[in-house]
């Protein structure tokens, strides 16, 4: 099965260049110029990964990975024409997975697409633990420790935190939460994933003023902290 790879950018040659770049290595591409039409041709392509200028009219780059990371973990490489824009990608928690320098060569664009499809399609499954700190979580065992002390978290307070520790730096909302962690046919109110979020945080020790692990973004949902 082809990899379908959305191309946001207002510069036509740019889209057709990488077109022709990824093409050849077998990806499907698709490219939107209009920023506007950004979220939808999204939604329509179901991209496995998204490439998006960040200096675009009217709405930028930013602001559209802002809107995709409120609904979809899909990795996002953002294309910056100044270095200087580097440092906002890689600092600004917006979510973008990494980041490619106008000029690029084929090589370049090539090795960041599949690296970033790699390290985003690695199965979690694999993964025996996932560590933060002094938070270990066991992913085989379904085990927590925090500082060498096991804590003791319900089926569902223990797949919420797996869920979400499994996407740092990724915000989610609740309804997406609810439909990850509980399931589609599972009809709850969105009070049920705070109700959740608060338990783990009380066993987890975390601080809601200050948290190490779990942060409220206001209005949108929750995420896990990446550092
Ligand atoms: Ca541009």
């Amino acid at each position: 099965m082809q990899e379908k790879i959305l191309v946001i950018e207002d510069e036509e040659n740019i889209i057709d260049l990488i077109k022709l770049y990824l093409s050849n290595e077998g990806f499907q591409v698709e490219g939107v110029s209009d920023g506007g039409k950004a979220l939808e041709a999204f939604e329509l392509f179901k991209p496995s990964l998204i490439i998006l200028d960040i200096m675009l009219p009217g709405v930028d780059g930013w602001e559209i990975c802002r809107e995709i990371r409120k609904s979809s973990p899909v990795p996002i490489i953002m294309l910056t024409a100044k270095e200087t824009e580097v440092d906002k990608v890689l600092g600004l928690e917006l979510g973008a997975d990494d980041y490619i320098t106008k000029p690029f060569s084929p090589r370049e664009l090539i090795a960041r697409v599949r690296a970033v499809l790699r390290r985003s399609q690695a199965p979690i499954e694999e993964k025996e633990k996932l560590q933060f700190q002094d938070l270990t979580i066991d992913l085989k065992r379904r085990e927590v420790c925090r500082a060498n002390e096991v804590i003791t978290l319900t089926a569902k307070e223990f797949d919420l935190l797996k869920f979400l520790a499994s996407s740092p730096g990724v915000v989610f909302s609740r309804d997406r939460l609810l439909e990850k962690v509980w399931g589609y046919e599972f009809y709850g109110d969105l009070r049920t994933v705070d109700v959740h979020i608060r338990h783990l945080r009380e066993k987890l020790k975390d601080d809601v003023e200050n948290p190490s692990f779990i942060e409220t973004i206001w209005g949108v949902g929750y995420k896990f902290k990446g550092k």
